[in-house]
């Protein structure tokens, strides 16, 4: 078996795995000669084997000795030594930081003999007796599990009968009151006394910190934070130095940075005459270190200079943990700082300024999603530790809302004309729901999935939107929602965030969403050191142009089916489909051509010379007409046909499967007119637009192909419209006609369609549905199941699934450039803005991406770390 046990000075930082954070840091430290007390760490190999046989090995019990020995000799001190006590902290300490999951021991090695040694070594008895109070409490509670409070209770019943502000107060004699009472607590709880063998408390405190490997904490904080059961923790045993010395000693946390805002300069806290654990138990408030300035202005340089030499050291920012003994600074502890968005992106772009990083670096150093927090509102932490949460569903959409309930969307759209904020709550959402969706503040739905309508939509306008949230029972008739037994009563004030899915009762407050400057920078860099493009999903002129505010390179995909669902549009649609022949569709046709082309020369003015792909219309037919009674007579009224011929014909439309149905070309091959309008209104925008002394070339997309004969006949139809209207315009027009690729069909057939088709865009929210046979709009009910039992790692809407969907997504590629060399291939599904997807659509060789326009500035963060990780990656590169 190999070595078991590390002298501080054997280790470096690169040891990580081996000796934990905390073991590989204290290394480094001094091994940098900074002022860290003498120790060694027990490895985490040794945990395994610990794991393994549930007791200490034969081998590390003889390291441990001569570890023991070799700590004496460098300290003067004997560890059960009654002139000079040596006093040991046990602490844990895994590869990854699990703050405060597991446990620590201070103050080893006192006992009725040696704390009488040590208050005549120190001539400070106080101080002897608060170490082994400290101790008794700790020892008892992390290796004989007597609770905190029964020790606690001792102290504060001895403080009250003095009537005592703080711990300080506590005298000589009350200390030595409370050990008895203390040592007593052993008794009652039937653990036969304190163990007053130094060495018999060490190798239990050893053992207690494997153990807390396994604690209850320790579990949740791995699942949650995604972090290997099978890492171990190490335990580092160190020579004692104390804070709770008297006035000149103290202990504290800093940070060589602010971790909340980023600035420059130490941050932190110390408490004096305390041990670590009074500053984190908030026992005494303690002050901040800037105060150290004053008081203690030689040891504030000397940690200043440290915190510098570290952040040097590590390129990185540092939490750091020191105590003063007596004046004499002693560093505990580095680790890289935990820190808030903001912070990351400002220390990122500081740090490369500063020359302590390069631009990829930097871009590296940043969690893609995390920038998410920093372009949407939040509620107030404060407020929101004051609401329970109602229920959760899927976070849809991003954001934090706080509005009034309204079921429908004409209930809704009424209450925001009267100035009411609204929150639209519904079972889900339809194309019809749209003004009122566009007027609420949030969304929330009990059905679908995280590329359902409803989240689409939200995603696509920046509104806060959960979906799926099951628990949720919505009655449209009484107009109220039920969540266990809670009632949601039309009006009720209800706080949705959209980051989390999770719904509150009342208001909360909320913080306003900031572009800070650094970001800016930092996506600059970005987009330099990016291969894939980074363009949005974007419908309205609104949309794009706050895309184009996040520096998107143009637009990816335009669902021209959500320009039909203003009220005025959706007249003209209805009568369109309800139109008996060809003579009855003319004249909707034409309304609709005016307004579509007006919408396309907006976006294509907004666009100057970026590339915008419009896509035909996709959704099935029957989604355009009324659903309910009521509503079906309104529609009568409108388009004077009878509410009998409407149920008909609405009866005629419905499918059993309309996600497999009567959409994309199919709709073009049964009603060409819709999509020759759309073309014409298309190439209208580009005439006008030529008149005025802009070019531009249009793009076209088909969706839903499944084969070439197919793209060929809808192709076909689009260049012979375009032709056309060229022609009577006397201008030549570079266009693209492109398709969807979102069938598994069409991947596995992509070198046949790529003749006939000049781009190819990805539909990742088809193609997994199709793949999969997961309707889409149905996933809320049994994905989550999925997820949790293990069956699924992830929802597959979200995040590419690479074992399948990924496999087409390559056969197509490949294919596609078989026939087309340099084959423009983007996605456009929603996981076009998951930055694990991005880095497998990297791989494989997509040209660009597209996503809602929040997400555009994650995506661009994601596609430069994927191409800066390919090029790690590649053979070539000489890795530093
Ligand atoms: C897709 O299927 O991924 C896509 C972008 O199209 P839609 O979501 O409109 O079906
Ligand atoms: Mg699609």
């Amino acid at each position: 078996m190999t070595k078991q046990i590390y002298d501080f000075s054997e280790g470096n930082m690169k040891m990580r795995d081996l000796l934990g954070g905390k073991g590989a840091g204290l290394a480094e430290m001094t091994n940098m000669d900074l002022p860290v007390p003498h120790g060694f760490t027990i490895t985490t190999e040794a945990c395994h084997d610990y794991q393994r046989r549930q007791e200490l090995s034969e081998q590390l019990l003889a390291e441990l000795d001569q570890s023991l020995s070799a700590l004496s000799r460098l300290t003067g001190k004997q560890f059960n030594g009654s002139d000079h006590p040596l006093l040991l902290s046990v602490r844990s300490g895994a590869a990854i930081s699990m703050p405060g999951m597991m446990d620590t021991i201070l103050n080893i090695g006192l006992n009725d003999q040696t704390v009488i040694a040590l208050a005549e070594l120190t001539s400070n008895e106080r101080f002897a007796y608060d170490s082994y109070r400290r101790l008794l409490a700790m020892f008892g509670n992390v290796v004989d599990g007597i609770p905190e409070d029964d020790f606690d209770q001792i102290l504060t019943d001895t403080k009250i009968a003095n009537n005592y502000e703080s711990d300080l107060d506590l005298t000589i004699d009350d200390l030595k009151e409370i050990v008895a009472k203390f040592k007593n607590l052993y008794e009652n709880y039937d653990h036969g006394g304190f163990p007053q063998d130094p060495k018999e408390q060490l190798l239990a405190a050893v053992n207690s910190v494997f153990d807390s490997w396994n604690n209850h904490r320790a579990q949740i904080y791995r699942r949650q934070n995604n972090i290997s059961e099978d890492l171990g923790t190490a335990v580092n045993i160190q020579e004692m130095v104390f804070g709770n010395y008297g006035e000149d000693s103290g202990t504290g946390v800093a940070f060589t940075r602010n971790p909340s805002t980023g600035k420059e300069g130490l941050f932190g806290e110390y408490l004096l005459n305390a041990q670590g654990e009074d500053v984190v138990a908030g026992i005494r408030t303690p002050k901040p270190v800037s105060v150290l300035k004053e008081s203690m202005p030689i040891l504030y340089e000397q940690l200043l200079d440290i915190a510098k030499k570290l952040e040097n050291h590590y390129r990185d920012m540092q939490d750091l943990e020191f105590t003063i003994e007596n004046g004499k600074m002693y560093l505990l502890q580095t680790r890289s700082g935990k820190r808030t968005p903001t912070a990351s992106v400002k220390i990122a772009v500081d740090q490369v300024n500063e020359g302590l990083l390069s631009k990829k670096e930097a871009l590296l150093r940043v969690e893609p999603e995390s920038v998410s927090r920093m372009l949407h509102p939040e509620f107030e932490e404060e407020d929101l530790r004051q609401h329970e949460i109602l229920t959760t569903g899927l976070p849809a959409s991003p954001g934090a809302a706080s509005g009034q309930v309204y079921f429908t969307a004409q209930d809704a759209k009424q209450a925001s004309d009267n100035n009411k904020k609204v929150v639209l709550m519904r079972a889900d959402t339809s194309p019809e729901d749209i003004e009122g969706m566009i007027v609420s503040q949030a969304i929330v739905t009990s059905r679908g999935g995280m590329t359902s309508h409803a989240a689409v939509v939200a995603r696509g306008m920046a509104s806060t939107g959960v979906v799926g949230a099951h628990e949720l029972e919505v009655d449209y008739q009484k107009k109220v929602a039920k969540v266990k037994n809670q009632l949601i009563h039309e009006g009720d004030w209800v706080s949705v965030d959209g980051t989390s899915g999770n719904l509150y009762l009342g208001r909360i407050k909320t913080t306003d969403a900031t572009i800070k400057g650094e970001l800016s920078v930092l996506l600059g860099w970005a987009k330099e050191a990016s291969k894939m493009g980074v363009y949005t999903n974007a419908d309205t002129p609104k949309d794009f142009q706050k895309a184009l505010d996040f520096d998107a390179d143009g637009i990816g995909l335009t669902r021209t089916e959500h320009m039909f669902f203003k009220p005025e549009r959706l007249l003209q649609m209805r009568r369109l489909i309800l139109a008996e022949d060809a003579a009855g569709r003319k004249d909707p046709l034409k309304k609709l051509l005016q307004m579509q082309q007006g919408d396309f020369y907006e976006i294509y003015k907004l666009a100057r010379d970026k590339e915008v792909t419009i896509r035909l219309l996709d959704p099935p037919l029957h989604e355009f007409l009324p659903h309910d009674e009521k509503e079906i007579e309104v529609v009568s009224k409108q388009t004077q046909i009878s509410s009998e011929k409407l149920k008909d014909r609405i009866d005629s439309l419905k499918e059993s499967n309309p996600m497999l149905g009567h959409r994309g070309d199919r709709l073009a091959v049964t009603f060409p007119d819709i999509y020759e309008m759309q073309v014409q209104a298309i190439m209208n925008a580009v005439v006008r637009l030529h008149n005025e002394g802009v070019e531009v070339s249009p793009h076209i997309m088909i969706p839903l192909t499944n084969s070439k004969q197919e793209m060929a006949w809808v192709r076909n139809l689009v260049v012979k419209q375009i032709d056309r209207v060229s022609t009577e315009n006397d201008i030549a027009v570079k266009y693209t006609v492109g398709t969807m690729m979102e069938m598994p069909r069409a991947c596995i057939t992509a070198d046949a369609i790529a003749e006939c088709s000049d781009f190819f865009s990805f539909g990742t929210n088809d193609l997994t549905q199709l793949t999969f046979g997961y309707s889409r709009d149905d996933i809320g009910s049994f994905v989550p199941a999925y997820i949790k039992e293990g069956i699924l790692p992830v929802d597959p809407f979200q995040t590419v699934d690479t074992e399948g969907v990924g496999e087409l997504m390559k056969i197509a590629v490949v294919k596609g450039r078989k026939t087309k060399k340099d084959l423009p291939i983007g996605v456009c599904g929603e996981v076009g803005g998951d930055p694990k997807s991005i880095e497998f659509f990297e791989e494989i060789g997509v040209t660009y991406v597209s996503c809602s326009p929040y997400r555009v500035p994650i995506a661009r963060l994601a596609a430069a770390q994927a191409h800066i990780r390919s090029v790690v990656n590649e053979p070539q590169f000489e890795k530093v």
